[in-house]
C-alpha cells in the first residue's frame, strides 16, 4: 500500500461550516467522517455573519443554538438608506416578527464563533475524526477517492465531501463554476461602535451608494460593529492605500448620509478582500460523481450580497442529513442521495447565485436607475426586501 491508507467509508476536505455541520449531521446516522483541514488551529477569520432563520433551522438539530444565541446579537431592524441622501429609505422589523413568521429569529454573529462552536460539538463526537495541518492538494475520483495531502500521504475513502470553501481548486470538473475575479473589492473592519448613534448599533443598516455600498450590524450585545464596504475597484488588491484613502474619506464618496459619515469616521483600518465573480450552476453533474459531492461554498460559490452563503452551507448539511435517513432501512446507496441531493438544490443554488448577484447590482445603481430604484424602495419596501423563498424552511421540512 507504500503511504495509502487502509479505505475508509467518508472523508472530507474542509473543517468550515459545511464540512463541521455535514460531519455532525452524518454522525447521527452512525457514519464516521474523517475531515482534513489545511489551518493549523481553530482560528478562521473573525469578520461577521448574518444568520437568517433558515440558517438556524438547519443549526437547531445540531444542539448548539443555546451557545450561539448567548453571544450573538437580535437586530432589530433591517434599514435601508442612500448613502447620498439625508434619513432612511426604508426598513422592515426582524426582530420578533421573523421568529413569528418563520420559527426562527435573525442573528449577527461573528464567523468565529459559528465556527468554534461547530468545532466544540464536533469534537466532542466520537464518529468525527479532524486532521489539522492537511491540505489536500487533488482528489482522484475512481472506485474510491484517493485525498492526496501536500505531505504526500494518500487516504483512501469510499466517499467524500468536498467542503473546502469558495476558493475550491477541486470544483473544476466543469468550467461554468470556474471563479476569478470581479471588478470590486471589499473593506472590512470590526469596531467598537459605543459612541455611535442607536440607529446603527441596534440594526442591520445598508446604504446605497454610486458604485460602493456599506453594510454594518453588531456582531454582539458589547457593540462591536461588522462593517463592510464593496467598491468597484478593478485593481489589484496591492492598490491597499488608493483604496483606503477613497473609501476613508465620506467627502469623496460625496456621503450625505449623517449616520455613515459617523461610521466612516470611526474607521481607522481594514482589511481588504478580493469579490470572487462566480458562475452560475447549471446542471447538478457540476456537484457530484458517483463517489463526490461538493457542498458549501465549493459547490456553489455565492456573491456575498444576499448574506447566504454559511446558511446554504448548513442547508446542505441538513438535506444531505434528511436524504440519508430517508433511505437508512434499504442498502444505504450513497452515490444515488449524491445524486438526488444534487438535483433537489441546484434550483435553490441557481436562485440564490442570480439574486445575490442582481443585488449586488442594484445597492450600487447610478443616474436614473438610482432614483427608480429609491422610489421602488420607499414605495414598497417591506415587499421588495422581505424574501419568503429565503427564510421559510419548506425545501427541507418537506424532504
Ligand atoms: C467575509 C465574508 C463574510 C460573509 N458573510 C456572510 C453572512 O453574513 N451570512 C452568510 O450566510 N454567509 C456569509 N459569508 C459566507 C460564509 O462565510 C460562507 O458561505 C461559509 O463559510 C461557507 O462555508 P464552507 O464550509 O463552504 O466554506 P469555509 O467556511 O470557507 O470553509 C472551508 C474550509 O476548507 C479549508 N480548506 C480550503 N482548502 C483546503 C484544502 N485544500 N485542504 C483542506 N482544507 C481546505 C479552509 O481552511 C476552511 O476551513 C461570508 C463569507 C465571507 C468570506
Amino acid at each position: 500500500m507504500g503511504n495509502h491508507s487502509k479505505r475508509e467509508m467518508l472523508g472530507a476536505v474542509g473543517a468550515g461550516i459545511a464540512g463541521l455541520s455535514a460531519s455532525l449531521y452524518i454522525a447521527k446516522l452512525g457514519i464516521k467522517t474523517h475531515i482534513f483541514e489545511k489551518r493549523s488551529g481553530t482560528e478562521v477569520d473573525g469578520v461577521g455573519i448574518q444568520l437568517t432563520p433558515n440558517a438556524l433551522y438547519s443549526l437547531a438539530p445540531l444542539n448548539v443554538l443555546d451557545d450561539l444565541i448567548a453571544e450573538s446579537f437580535f437586530p432589530e431592524k433591517l434599514i435601508v438608506s442612500d448613502a447620498h441622501l439625508p434619513g432612511q429609505l426604508n426598513s422592515i422589523q426582524l426582530k420578533g416578527e421573523m421568529e413569528h413568521k418563520y420559527g426562527f429569529p435573525y442573528l449577527t454573529s461573528s464567523r468565529n464563533l459559528l465556527h468554534k462552536i461547530l468545532l466544540k460539538r464536533a469534537n466532542q463526537e466520537s464518529l468525527i475524526k479532524i486532521s489539522f495541518n492537511s491540505k489536500i492538494i487533488s482528489t482522484k475520483d475512481e472506485n474510491a477517492v484517493i485525498c492526496k495531502t501536500d505531505l504526500g500521504k494518500n487516504f483512501s475513502f469510499k466517499y467524500v465531501l468536498v467542503c473546502n470553501g469558495i476558493t475550491s481548486k477541486f470544483t473544476s470538473h466543469d468550467s461554468n463554476i470556474r471563479l476569478g475575479f470581479s471588478d470590486a473589492k471589499v473593506l472590512r473592519t470590526c469596531l467598537s461602535g459605543k459612541d455611535l448613534p442607536l440607529g446603527i448599533l441596534k440594526n442591520i443598516n445598508l446604504w446605497m451608494g454610486k458604485s460602493f455600498h456599506v453594510v454594518s450590524y453588531p456582531v454582539n450585545n458589547e457593540s462591536d460593529l461588522n462593517v463592510v464596504i464593496v467598491k468597484k475597484n478593478k485593481g489589484p488588491l496591492g492598490d491597499k492605500k488608493k483604496l483606503e484613502n477613497e473609501l476613508l474619506n465620506p467627502r469623496l464618496l460625496s456621503v450625505r448620509n449623517q449616520n455613515l459619515t459617523y461610521l466612516l469616521k470611526g474607521v481607522t483600518s481594514w482589511s481588504v478582500w478580493p469579490l470572487y465573480r462566480t458562475g452560475i450552476i447549471t446542471k447538478p453533474t457540476q456537484i457530484h460523481s458517483r463517489n463526490s459531492l461538493y457542498i458549501g461554498d465549493a459547490g456553489h460559490p455565492l456573491y456575498p450580497h444576499l448574506a447566504q452563503g454559511a446558511a446554504l452551507a448548513l442547508e446542505d448539511s441538513h438535506t444531505l442529513y434528511k436524504l440519508l435517513h430517508r433511505c437508512r432501512n434499504d442498502k444505504l446507496n450513497i452515490s444515488k442521495v449524491f445524486q438526488n441531493f444534487a438535483e433537489l438544490r441546484i434550483r435553490r443554488y441557481q436562485r440564490m447565485q442570480v439574486e445575490s448577484r442582481l443585488n449586488g447590482n442594484i445597492f450600487q445603481q447610478q443616474g436614473i436607475l438610482r432614483l427608480i430604484r429609491n422610489m421602488l424602495v420607499k414605495n414598497f419596501g417591506p415587499k421588495l426586501m422581505e424574501k419568503d423563498w429565503i427564510y421559510e424552511n419548506r425545501n427541507i421540512s418537506r424532504i
